[in-house]
């Protein structure tokens, strides 16, 4: 599964959402967003130079606001922490050692080796499949800390200066492979991200595939620390919860068991990351490496911080039609998904064998029935359904918890904005031909 948690390429020319009086909401921010994908070179900068404040200030917006008494998403933080606020050594250290246990894991001996797509110079990367030994292993480490007295359920507060130490490390990182991509061959550089401009090529990243010898930090970064982090925030904000109440709410038990299904799903299917967007086109810059490490675990976990402060009722009857709508989504997510790469692995598989395809001039084929006949971006919707039922818990009195599926909308709408651009240049009429014949992108008949 791809993941570009916060892939907002800059908005260089500012349009207004109401050009055509008949073009819906979505329209409108789909074309503005796809302006963002070329955007002239000035704006660039300043739009990469934008997001690099804007994004970490709304990570710690969120966070300040969570834990708020009127949680407004739209108001103002309850205060405006001082440094003594975000930096603490202990944090630094704690996030460190968090890092360091992910890099030790990821260099343990895994399942299986995997190929990435072929590269320029026409090699293949290879990459351990063991992103999901690595979240066992955590958890059995995490387990026997606790049974040792490891106090998890201080977590919760700690995470304002984890979520500095996460950006610092982001920028740092950012900053290290930004001068590596200076010595690397021309053959390594990532299609986009190489702009001449530093700010923006920063921002991007230059390099496609960074690596010191067999380790690959956008690999490594894409689907561990963060990851496994996010999960890890939600257990310790559960037992937060009960210690503070005497046991877990059903709303927190929803909460964590969606996102943990979700994250095991991620790791399980971890090569599946290798054929996205994120990992054929994107360099390795601050987008990725902020996204990966700081928004999705401090972001990501925003419904059980909302559900630790501001505790919902959550009745059965409720409960059961919140899972019911998860399990929706996930197997119209997981199906999609399943489908296509099973398809793309082996065409003659029997479970994809009975499905109509368009043929392309590169050889590949078009799936045009099963899921990808639905609408053009299925995996999107299933996402998007899943999003709705991680907040739902969370009640309808606060917009807060709705953050994820607001931003979630917005980024997925972006990316297959891009998605279609790739997928139009690769395939030409074949592509035009699919558009036909499947004329909705995410939602049918609607979008
Ligand atoms: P997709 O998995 O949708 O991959 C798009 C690619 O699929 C296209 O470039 C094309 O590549 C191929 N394709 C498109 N249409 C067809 C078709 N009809 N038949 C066969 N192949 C087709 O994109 P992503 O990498 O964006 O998403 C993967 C998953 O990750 C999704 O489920 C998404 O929801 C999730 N995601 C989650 C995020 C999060 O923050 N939680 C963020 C981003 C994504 P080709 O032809 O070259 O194979």
């Amino acid at each position: 599964m791809g993941r570009g948690w916060v892939h907002f390429k800059i908005a260089g020319q500012e349009r207004s959402l109401s050009q055509s009086s008949a073009e819906t909401g979505l329209d409108a921010a789909r074309r503005v967003l796809r302006v963002a994908v070329s955007p002239s070179p000035s704006p660039r900068r300043w739009g990469a130079a934008a997001l690099m404040l804007l994004l970490p200030a709304t990570t710690f917006h969120l966070l300040l606001v969570a834990r708020s008494g009127p949680a407004r998403l739209l108001g103002p933080p309850p205060y405006l922490p001082g440094l003594e606020a975000l930096w603490s050594p202990r944090a630094l250290l704690l996030w460190l050692t968090w890092l360091g246990l992910q890099a030790a894991l990821y260099l343990l001996p895994a399942r299986k080796v995997a190929e990435g797509q072929e590269l320029k110079d026409r090699s293949r990367l290879r990459y351990p499949i063991n992103g999901f030994q690595a979240l066992v292993l955590t958890a059995l480490l995490v387990g026997l800390g606790m049974s040792a007295g490891l106090p998890l359920g201080a977590l919760p507060e700690m995470l304002l200066p984890l979520a500095f130490a996460a950006i610092l490390t982001a920028f740092t990182l950012s900053l290290l492979l930004f001068l590596k991509a200076l010595v690397a061959s021309p053959s390594a550089l990532a299609p986009g991200g190489n702009s001449g401009n530093p700010i923006y090529d920063f921002f991007l990243g230059r390099e496609l595939n960074p690596r010191i010898c067999s380790f690959d930090f956008k690999y490594f970064c894409e689907l561990r620390p963060g990851l496994i982090g996010w999960v890890l925030i939600n257990l310790a904000l559960m037992m937060q919860e009960a210690e503070l109440r005497g046991s877990p709410s059903l709303a927190m038990w929803l909460v964590n068991g969606f996102q943990l299904l979700y994250v095991v799903d991620a790791l399980w299917h971890e090569e599946a990351v290798l054929t996205t967007m994120d990992f054929t086109h994107d360099g390795f810059g601050f987008m990725l490496a902020f996204g990966d490490l700081a928004w999705v675990p401090f972001t990501y976990s925003l419904q059980a911080q909302f559900l630790l402060y501001h505790p919902q009722p959550l009745g059965l009857p409720m409960a059961s039609v919140i899972c019911l709508i998860n399990a929706v989504g996930y197997y119209i997510f997981r199906g999609a998904n399943s489908q296509k790469n099973t398809f793309r692995k082996n065409p003659f598989d029997p479970r994809v064998a009975d499905l109509e395809t368009i043929p392309t001039a590169t050889g590949r084929q078009l799936l045009v029935s099963g899921w990808w006949g639905m609408v053009r971006h299925p995996n999107y919707l299933g996402d998007l359904i899943m999003a709705v039922a991680w907040s739902l818990p969370c009640g309808v009195s606060h917009l807060l918890p709705y953050f994820y599926v607001l931003y979630f909308t917005l980024l997925l709408v972006h990316r297959e904005a891009r998605d279609e651009q790739l997928c139009l240049r690769k395939y030409g009429l074949a592509w035009r031909e699919y558009c036909r014949r499947v004329p909705y992108r995410i939602v049918p008949y609607v979008y």
